[in-house]
């Protein structure tokens, strides 16, 4: 069940535009032609006044004085009722938009939520994501100082009677991504760090190979990426090696947001 609230149809008219025009500037699309008739049409629209909302309604569109918070709000309000993917949204009981800091300089972007996730509407939030907070703390913050995000804002369905987690499509990420983009533009992060090959594919838009991509600094939208592994392999090789291998990538992000780093966070997972 899709437990979203719906909106109003002015708002599902100005959204079906805005992800029309943020389609377009995506994709290497020819410029939209408008008649002279329609251009005058629609200045003359411009030019009456704005359909009123009533007082307990929720804006969804943006004005330029509004605070980022404000902004992730109305985008939150705006991809809750998101039906692009049928088959995700059959199965989802939550668009699991993101969590954390509107402000954050940091922003971690994982691929799609698990059951869990699914479950509370918050991402990372099931083992890997209790990993993901340990990292977060070492690193000397707390969840609520960083954002948190993924590709894809539903959970990939499974066939019936089988459990566990499928891996995203492509297509299903493509479809999704405009929607990190708006939230990665409101925020202005810092640096991203993306966790683990799916999500570095979701943001690039092309498979991966983890071991040629992690550790190294990439760009997204002209903000610094680094490609790290996800916890939740983290979880599945539990050697001191690949621990430390990512931590070394947080050590990494820490000197780009000039963290302060003691000389006991740069020994975390170095053989004794
Ligand atoms: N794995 C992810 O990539 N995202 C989540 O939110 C949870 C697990």
């Amino acid at each position: 069940m899709n437990r979203n609230t719906p909106m109003n149809s002015f708002d599902q008219a100005t959204n079906l535009v805005h992800d029309a025009l943020t389609g377009l500037s995506e994709t290497a699309a020819p410029l939209p032609r408008a008649s002279r008739a329609s251009l005058e049409r629609l200045i003359t629209a411009k030019a009456a006044p704005a359909p009123s909302r009533p007082a307990n309604e929720a804006s969804t569109t943006s004005s330029a004085t509004d605070t980022k918070a404000e902004r992730l709000e109305q985008l939150r309000q705006r991809i809750l009722p998101c039906e692009k993917c049928p088959q995700l949204v059959a199965s989802r009981s939550h668009v699991v938009f993101g969590v954390g800091n509107p402000e954050a300089e940091l922003m971690f972007v994982g691929e799609a939520p698990g059951a869990d996730e699914d479950l509370q509407g918050e991402p990372f939030v099931g083992k890997a994501g209790q990993l993901l907070t340990k990292i977060i703390e070492a690193m000397g913050f707390s969840r609520s100082d960083v954002y948190i995000a993924n590709v894809l804002k539903c959970r990939p369905d499974m066939p019936a009677g089988e459990s566990g987690n499928r891996k995203p499509r492509p297509d299903e990420m493509a479809t999704c991504l405009p929607h990190l983009i708006q939230q990665i533009e409101i925020i202005q992060p810092k640096c991203i760090v993306a966790l683990g090959a799916t999500a570095m594919e979701g943001l690039l838009g092309q498979p991966v190979v983890m071991r040629e991509v992690r550790g190294r600094w990439h760009s997204f939208k002209n903000i610094p990426l680094m490609a790290t592994y996800h916890p939740a392999y983290l979880l599945r090789n539990q050697s001191l090696s690949e621990k430390r291998k990512v931590w070394e990538d947080m050590l990494q992000v820490m000197e780009k947001l000039g963290c302060p780093i003691s000389a006991k966070q740069r020994g975390y997972f170095l053989p004794k």
